[in-house]
């Protein structure tokens, strides 16, 4: 999505480590104009699917899925960080390695809110390894949910989640896909 690279090549920061900032625009101030394309956008790519709920993970995730889903007409429920589940059986949970804090936390939804009825459009900020994204996977499926696809604002190409997804056949959809990053000239190529 060109409007995205424009954006991204004009405000967002690389930084040591192979992480991108774009809280410029994307997850600490936040371009509602901006989501309000890109929820149109994975609207456009995902049409052929009957998607009647979206799935997030806190906190960056909320903001453009729930754009996103005015143009869905879907609920969106986000999935909560958390240190240590009380597992009384009315929760989904899966484990997650943060890829920016280094640490495990645990995700959590209510079994409220997620399934066997419910066909599921994950949305996330960032696809690096892919833990977040299997975490939610891993939630929808023991909620015995249907993943319809993946939606993504920014995939890290050059790290493997994007493609492992793919090679499973999961539908997925990356506004912009960085090939590659430069911390010391703050080069940044598409692909
Ligand atoms: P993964 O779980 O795919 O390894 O990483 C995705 C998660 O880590 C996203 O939810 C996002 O919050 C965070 N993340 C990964 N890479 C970056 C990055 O380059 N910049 C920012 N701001 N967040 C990232």
């Amino acid at each position: 999505m060109k409007l995205l690279e424009d954006r991204i090549r004009k405000d967002g920061n690389v930084k040591e480590g192979n992480i991108l900032k774009v809280d410029a625009f994307l997850n600490h101030q936040m371009d509602v104009e901006l989501f309000h394309e890109m929820g149109e956008e994975w609207k456009r790519l995902f049409a052929d699917k009957k998607i009647n709920k979206i799935l997030t993970i806190e906190a960056s995730g909320i903001g453009i899925a729930c754009v996103a889903a005015e143009f869905f007409h879907v609920p969106v429920v986000f999935a909560k960080k958390t240190q240590g589940v009380n597992l009384d059986g009315e929760l989904l949970t899966a484990k997650v390695e943060s890829f920016t804090k280094k640490k495990v936390y645990d995700i959590v939804v209510s079994k409220k809110f997620l399934g066997p009825e419910d066909h599921v459009l994950i949305i996330d900020d960032f696809l690096a390894n892919g833990c977040a994204v299997n975490g939610l996977m891993e939630l929808l499926s023991q909620a015995g949910a249907t993943l319809e696809g993946v939606g993504i604002a920014i995939e890290k190409g050059f790290q493997a989640g994007g493609d492992a997804l793919r090679a499973k056949g999961i539908k997925l959809e990356s506004l912009a896909i960085v090939q590659s990053m430069d911390a010391a000239t703050g080069e940044i190529i598409f692909r």
